[in-house]
């Protein structure tokens, strides 16, 4: 028998509380290499708290998180995961080319390999004329390029996205989907944390829908959505949710 290959991300019934209320409530969820897997749900789904577990960035209570094999509580697991937060910021007079530097250091790069990748990463992201401009002077925009620079220069197998579509424009939209594909044509996969499901549709090959706390359905895109839209599928999820409630 073929055994399937090992997720890159393995969350296996996660429980999180802040105080006495509950976040999360036995989530399961898988991500397998090489997909671009958008994690959905409403405001207070519990989306941004399951990322911060994931990153060991906040302990949780119960359950068990591994990436690319390795528990998630162990530092070595980063070296998988590179992660762009919803509102990217660096010091403000560093310039464009000092903070894609810095964070090649911190992915470990040496300078040789530095050098050799910078060239290319700017140009696909546009930075080519912004390297000498002060992070603190950059358009919103310009901004979440700089940190898109920082997946670009990683290795890492598996980056996550928090809310990347927010405030961008309809060319920054599109310049961003095609910039996830080319992600995933490099071999990374991609965790998109969105609200924006027209996007996430055209990009994702699995989604899982989290509501108040629980995974209410998980799988690839096309399977789940049979003849209905992203938007259908995930209305029809949440109302099934909330008429099953005693
Ligand atoms: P959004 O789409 O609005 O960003 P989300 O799906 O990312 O929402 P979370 O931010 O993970 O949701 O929040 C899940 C629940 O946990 C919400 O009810 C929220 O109020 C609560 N919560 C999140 N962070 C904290 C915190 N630090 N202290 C107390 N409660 C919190």
């Amino acid at each position: 028998m073929l055994e399937s290959p090992m997720p890159l991300l393995d969350i296996q019934n996660l429980h999180k509380q802040y105080g006495a209320k509950p976040a999360l409530r036995g989530v399961n969820l898988t991500v397998e290499e090489g997909m671009v897997f958008g994690l959905l749900g409403p405001n207070g789904a519990g989306k941004t708290t399951l990322v911060k577990c994931a990153l060991d960035l906040i302990p949780y209570h119960l359950g068990a998180i591994r990436l690319d094999g390795v528990d998630a509580c162990l530092p070595e697991s980063r070296r998988a995961v590179a992660y762009l937060p919803e509102r990217f910021s660096f010091y403000p007079y560093y310039t464009v080319l000092a903070a894609t530097r810095f964070y090649a250091q911190l992915h470990g790069l040496d300078d040789e390999t530095f050098q050799a990748r910078i060239g290319k990463v700017l140009e696909t992201l546009k930075l080519v004329d912004l390297v000498k401009q002060k992070i603190g002077t950059l358009s919103k925009g310009q901004l979440q390029r700089v940190g898109l620079s920082n997946l670009l220069l990683s290795d890492a197998k598996l980056l996550i996205l928090d809310e990347p579509f927010s405030g961008l424009d309809p060319v920054g939209i599109r310049e961003l989907k095609d910039l996830i594909l080319h992600f995933k044509a490099l071999g990374h996969s991609v965790l998109l944390n969105s609200h924006i499901l027209a996007e996430v549709e055209q990009v994702a090959d699995a989604v899982a829908i989290l509501h108040e706390g629980r995974v209410l359905a998980q799988g690839p895109l096309e399977a789940l959505k049979q003849d209905k839209s992203l938007e259908e599928l995930f209305f029809a999820t949440l109302s099934k949710a909330d008429g099953s409630r005693p």
